[in-house]
Order: structure tokens, then sequence, then C-alpha cells
């Protein structure tokens, strides 16, 4: 007689998220290939191609003796230093690991499963994943021609389980940013219970006239909050610091979110003799809106139709052709970050990098064909 129940199934694999299935994992800008007499360059990360300064090294290096200690959970050094420079209290300020980190702090601090989070599109490629990971929607709305924010769709895209909207000015990776009129007129119309975010990832770069003054809307409206990094003006991408400046009930909220100890002991010293190094690290950054300036100047000058860049990358909107411009500056040493059937994200880096830049896209353009 057996009538044992029958053994339990053995699946051979764990089960995992299903709501997962579907979602690419990020994509990081890929290393530059090596060729035998040319130099190869990573321009597809937006990093700054300056090393740190020696001061900032410093501090790392004497930070470094101590990492068998935890960080400073507070972080209440670069806090402070943060607050006195921005000049608010150091209570709406926000650390995390890089600003993806403190993105991803504030998804779990407005959304709830089935909640929506508006943004552009195209626009920074960790919005509709670290959305998703969250639970929540992403609600990706086109961007209008000249690859500019569609203020008025994405406020028509606000629904009632809208928690959160991302303006990303200037924006990656069409380099655009919004202008201040045309934000304050979007913000009128957002509800003041959803939380709009500006991320200025690349603010040290603008120097557009009519660019907003996102700490003064912040300032202004209880529902704005300011999202920044060190990783790119300040040169500490491989450091992984950010954060956000949020009306109180918000940032207590983005600390409850937060890993503990999520910004590194390194970071923070490297973060606070970056703000006190500012003025040094200014001068590096006038020099690449310059580099900026002369080759958008150059590759207008052949013909392309370059919109207003603000960062410290190019834009080429090249549709169909995007997968083979990528290939030719390839060929070249120049590993550039292609977006499908969009276009091509390149960023301002070395001289020398930025002239091979113009060379290829020229001799692109020339050979290309007419459709
Ligand atoms: C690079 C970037 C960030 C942040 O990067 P971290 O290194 O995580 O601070 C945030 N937003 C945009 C739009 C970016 O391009």
């Amino acid at each position: 007689m057996s009538d044992q129940p029958a053994a339990p199934a053995r699946p051979e694999s764990v089960r995992l998220r299903q709501s997962l299935d579907a979602l690419p994992a990020y994509a990081p800008g890929k290393p530059a290939t090596v060729r035998e007499g040319l130099t190869a360059y990573k321009i597809s990360s937006n990093e700054n191609p300056y090393p740190p300064l020696p001061s900032v090294l410093d501090v790392v290096r004497d930070a470094a003796a101590s990492m068998n200690r935890y960080p400073d959970m507070a972080v209440a050094g670069l806090t402070a230093a943060l607050a006195e420079r921005l000049d608010v209290p150091a209570e709406r300020i926000t650390t995390g690991p890089g600003s993806v980190g403190v993105l991803d702090q504030l998804v779990r601090a407005t959304c709830d499963d089935g909640d929506e989070v508006v943004f552009a599109w195209r626009s920074f490629e960790a919005y509709p994943i670290i959305t998703t990971l969250a639970g929540a929607v992403p609600v990706m709305v086109p961007l209008a021609p000249g690859a500019r924010h569609d203020l008025d769709a994405m406020a028509d895209a606000i629904t009632a389980r809208t928690r959160l909207v991302l303006v990303c000015t200037p924006n990656n990776p069409t380099g655009t940013t919004v202008g201040a009129a045309e934000l304050e007129a979007f913000l009128d119309r957002v509800p003041t219970d959803v939380l709009v975010v500006i991320d200025e990832a690349y603010l040290e770069f603008v120097d557009a006239d009519d660019a907003p003054d996102a700490m003064a809307l912040h300032r202004a409206r209880p529902n704005v909050a300011v999202l920044r990094t060190f990783s790119k003006a300040y040169g500490l991408a491989g450091l992984r610091v950010g954060y956000a400046v949020a009306h109180e009930p918000v940032a207590r909220t983005l600390r409850k979110t937060a890993l503990p100890f999520g910004v590194n002991s390194l970071a923070q010293v490297a973060a606070v003799a970056s703000l006190e190094a500012a003025d040094e690290l200014e001068v590096r950054v006038k020099d690449l809106v310059a580099e900026r300036e002369r080759v958008v100047a150059a590759l207008r000058e052949q013909g392309w139709e370059i919109p207003d860049q603000q960062a410290n990358f190019v834009w080429f909107d090249l549709g169909e052709d995007t997968p083979a411009f990528a290939e030719a500056c390839e060929a070249e040493g120049l590993t550039v970050r292609p977006y499908l059937t969009d276009g091509v994200r390149a960023t301002i880096a070395e001289p020398e990098a930025n002239d091979r830049l113009v060379e290829v896209a020229g001799r692109f353009l020339a050979e290309r064909p007419r459709t």
C-alpha cells in the first residue's frame, strides 16, 4: 500500500519576480577598444576627462587608512558643506550613492505599486529601470521637435496615479535645457501633491541665458526637489555620491528609503574637498564648455543639425544611421554611445578626442548616402 503523497516537484530554477522579465539591465558606456598606433577614447559615459585634483586625492588617500570603519551614516560633513553652499537648512539635503542612488530613494519614497512616474523620452536610461524596479510604472512622454522636453504633453500625462515627475535639464542624451518661463508654467499645472524632481546632473556646464534657477523654484514650491551629482563636473564618478535638496517631509522620507551607509567614507571626504576646490574645478568646466562650443560650431559648419547643447556631450540626431555612425567612430578609436535608431551621444573629452570626433563626423556626413 503506497498512498503516500507524491514527492513535491523539484523545479530546476528558483522563482524570480516576473515583472522583471521584460526589464533590460542598465547598459553602461562601452570601454574604448584599443588600437595599435591610435590612442583610444571612451566618450560614451560623460565622464570628466581630467584626473582628480591633488587636494582631493590627498584626502581620499588619508581616508583610505580607516576603511575598516563604517562611514558616517548621517554624512554630516558633506551635508553641512552643501547646506552652507546652497543656503538651505541641512534637513533638506539627502545624499546617496550617486544621484541614481538618490533617484531610487525618490521613487521608493513617492510610489506604491502601480503608481506612475512621468518623464520625457528619450532621457536618462536609468529612469525606466529604477521606476520599474520599485514596482512603479514609467510614463514616457516623447520629446518635442528639437529634442527638447514637451512640458505641455508631460503635464497632460499626469493622472491620479502620478506621484513623481522627472525633468532632466540639460537632458541626457540630447543636451537640451528647458526654459525658465516654460518650466514655471509647467509647475503651475502640476498638482501640488505630485513631486517634481529637476535632475541637474549637468548644471555646471549650462550657459544658456534662459536656464531655470532650480534652487529658487525649490524654495518657492514645496513640491519641487533638485537632484545633483558629483560624478560629472566634479569628476568623482568612480566614488559614487549625489544628493537631493527637498522640503522636509520629502527629505525625511528619503532618509527612510536610503540603504544604510550608502555613501562611502572616501566619497564623503572627496565631495567636501571638491566643494572646497570649486574654483579650480570651475576652470576645467569652463574649458570643457569652450570645447563643446568649438565642436558644435565645427559640426554645424559641416552641415550637421545639432540642437542647442548645454552639457558635456554632443547629441547627433541620426535615426537609422545611428549604428553606422557609432561604427565609424569605433573604427577611429572613439567609443560613443549609440541609442538604437535615435541617435548617438558623444562626450566632450580631451581636445584630441574632440578633434577626431569632428573629423569622423565630417567624413561620415560627406559619404552618407542621401535618402
Ligand atoms: C550621470 C547622470 C546622473 C547621475 O549619475 P551618478 O553618477 O549616479 O550621480 C543623473 N542623472 C543624469 C541625467 C545623468 O546623466
